[in-house]
């Protein structure tokens, strides 16, 4: 077994902290990645709080990982030692389901194996990536150009992917208007995809104050939620939203900023249910849709879209001592607009 460290939930009501533990040796078709920086997302918060379902605990969270190769086993094809790599949401499938064949892993029929709070396939719980390395399956790992920032790369390997892909499968580009709605670190990667893409972006958001940093991203358009008159100016008025909201919110409302045959996508996963009036659908033919971040082959479109146009995400480096304290911020929309953790720091 490799030892190993990195921070840990013990249980859901006690901080994150140092935390040794063994992952696998390397197998014949595994990668070990030491890792050198890894995003912090909304989703790591939820879960290490078992705000969607009961977490598996000891709990290593992180899923926006990047680093160096260090070890390679003897029938990996595609990465060499010394080389970036990247993991992401998931790292393994049974890769021979349908969605799977399709390139859809994170749609398994037999369900993916997702990086942290996840029982492997044998049964063994898989620890994340606020940590100083990891073993995944080569198919698991992506290519990372060197001619981007690494720090600023990893959160597309989740914040990325989760807002290119639902983009590239609605087709949304010229001729759209496209509302992102919130703007943490998804909602960010949304407006610069959107622009990317050649929609009309407008940014729906909660806080008055990122109104110029939403500009300086790309954005055309910017809302404040809060305000009647602002909301009553774009009523019908958008072809889809992307909602990227982390807390339970107001659907109804929302989807009357839709014009007919407009499509709310949902990727943010508040707590509680959603509840839709079916007014709020008919009156209009709308849609409500969901995208779960993006299989591999996508995961590396998009990486390689990024390197070419030099997209990163916009972020805070952190030590990860102030875990908590950022996770605060972050609950508060107080970040620009990722925490991305120093693994040095560790
Ligand atoms: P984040 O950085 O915290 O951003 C969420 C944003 O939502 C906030 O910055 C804020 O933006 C807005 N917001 C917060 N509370 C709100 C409220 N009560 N009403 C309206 N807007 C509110 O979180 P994130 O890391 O981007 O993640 C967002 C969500 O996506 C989380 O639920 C996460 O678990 C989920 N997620 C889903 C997938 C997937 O595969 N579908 C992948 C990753 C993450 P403003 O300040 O602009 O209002
Ligand atoms: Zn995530």
């Amino acid at each position: 077994m490799i030892q190993s460290k990195g921070y840990a939930a013990q249980d859901a009501a006690t901080d994150l902290a140092p935390w040794n533990f063994e992952r696998r040796e390397v197998g014949a078709h595994d990668v070990q990645i030491e890792i050198t920086y890894c995003g912090v997302c909304h989703s790591d918060l939820h879960q290490i709080k078992n705000e969607w379902f009961p977490g598996i605990f000891p709990m290593v969270p992180g899923h926006e990982i990047v680093g160096r190769i260090i070890k390679v086993g003897d029938h990996v094809k595609n990465f060499k030692v010394g080389e970036l790599a990247g993991v992401g949401c998931m790292v393994d499938s049974c890769q021979h389901c349908e969605n799977c064949t399709q390139g859809l892993e994170q749609y398994c029929l037999e369900g993916s194996t997702q990086t942290y709070n996840n029982l492997d396939r044998s049964g063994v719980p898989t620890y994340g990536g606020y940590s100083n390395n990891i073993v995944v399956r080569e198919e698991f790992a992506l290519h990372i150009s060197d001619k981007l920032d690494l720090a600023a790369t990893a959160p597309l390997l989740c914040a990325g992917i989760t807002t290119y892909s639902p983009l590239r499968f609605w087709k949304v580009g010229k001729g759209h208007k496209l509302a992102v709605l919130g703007l943490g670190g998804l909602g960010h990667m949304g407006v610069k995809f959107g622009v990317a893409f050649g929609a009309e972006v407008t940014v729906l958001s909660t806080s008055p104050s990122k109104e110029k940093a939403a500009k300086e991203l790309g954005a055309h358009h910017f809302v404040v939620t809060s305000d009647p008159e602002q909301l009553k100016a774009v009523k019908g008025s958008f072809d889809f939203i992307l909602d990227t909201v982390s807390a339970n919110h107001d659907m109804n409302m929302y989807l009357s900023l839709l014009k007919t045959n407009g499509i709310h996508i949902c990727v943010g996963v508040p707590t509680e249910p959603i509840t839709i009036h079916a007014f709020s659908l008919l009156g209009g033919r709308k849609s409500v849709g969901g995208s779960g971040i993006g299989g591999i082959p996508e995961t590396q479109e998009m990486l390689d879209f990024c390197a070419e146009h030099g997209i990163v995400s916009d972020i805070e480096l952190i030590d990860i001592k102030d875990i908590t304290a950022s996770y605060a911020r972050m609950v508060k929309g107080d970040v620009r607009y990722r925490f991305v953790i120093d693994m040095a720091t560790l």
